[in-house]
């Protein structure tokens, strides 16, 4: 398994709560996998949503790895310093992203990013490490290698 990262963005201070509904998403990217929730029929589901808005359904949700790679939806830059739980001192990035399994992420970049993100880059989601905790983050070298001939 490759190691991760180590944030540049946020303190150690801002690791997730390891518990549910994140625990099972947080082991899961222990090991590097990408694990979200579906509903018994395969829709996709936030972590705390306990209802199916296509169906219904309220079953406990089912938890399966999903493919990183996902395409931007919206991208905003933050230019405030929260001294509590970001360690980064420039403006970084704030980024709604939807995954091919249909499922929705707020995440940030593994690096400083070069360029801006707008809706529709493709992009990979890759993981940084965060106190005892992985989250996932946007993979920065491959967006710029996808624009570098342009
Ligand atoms: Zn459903």
């Amino acid at each position: 398994m490759k190691a991760a990262l180590e944030d540049w963005l946020v303190l150690d201070a801002a690791a997730p709560s390891t518990d549910e509904p994140l625990r099972t998403f947080l082991d899961g990217a222990a090991l590097g996998d990408l694990r979200l929730p579906f509903c018994t029929n395969g829709h996709p589901l936030d972590f705390d949503q306990g209802r199916c808005e296509q169906d219904g359904s309220s079953d406990p949700p089912v938890w399966e790895s999903v493919p990183s790679q996902a395409t931007v939806i919206a991208s905003i830059v933050m230019h405030r310093i929260e001294k509590t739980f970001v360690k980064a001192l420039v403006p970084y990035p704030v980024i709604e992203v939807e995954l091919v399994s249909g499922h929705r992420l707020y995440v940030s970049t593994d690096r400083e990013p070069a360029l801006s993100y707008q809706t529709g880059d493709e992009v990979k989601l890759t993981f940084v490490s965060v106190g005892e905790t992985r989250i996932p983050r946007i993979q920065v070298e491959e967006h710029n290698e996808n624009r570098s001939g342009q």
